[in-house]
């Protein structure tokens, strides 16, 4: 999969504004951040989205670092968003699963922005 952006990103090969590491996970910040702070959250094993048999232990572990991410960026008590987007319909671009954390500004209440705006 050496072709995938975040594989690369994770073997050290293309560089980005890491946040923190263990030997499960990288968080570095997005390319083009949505809010304040944005920043994404990779397992360092390739896997497409939510549904490429992620192990189950492996999915809390992302998810425990979203809230380590919000306490390295200051954002714990301000609240902060955490996003996946899994497949065609959520609009996934990069198909390495991966956690959004954003915040550092008040976002409207909204979720869910189709495209046909239905
Ligand atoms: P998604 O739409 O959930 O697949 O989001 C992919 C995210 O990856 C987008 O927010 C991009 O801005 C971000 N992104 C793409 N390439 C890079 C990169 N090399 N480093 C950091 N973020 C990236
Ligand atoms: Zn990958």
């Amino acid at each position: 999969m050496s072709e995938c952006i975040f594989c690369m990103v994770a073997k050290g090969e293309i560089p980005s504004k890491m946040v923190f590491e263990d030997d499960e996970l990288i968080a570095f910040d997005d390319i083009a951040p949505q809010g304040p702070v944005h920043t994404l959250i990779i397992p360092k094993q390739h896997y497409a989205n939510m549904s490429d048999d992620v192990p189950e232990e492996l999915l809390g572990r992302l998810f425990a670092a979203a809230s380590r991410v919000a306490q390295l960026k200051g954002i714990e008590e301000s609240g902060y968003r955490v996003i996946v987007n899994s497949g065609a319909d959520a609009s996934q671009t990069v198909h390495h699963l991966h956690i959004h954390v954003i915040g550092g500004k008040p976002m409207s209440h909204g979720m869910v922005n189709f495209s046909d705006r239905s």
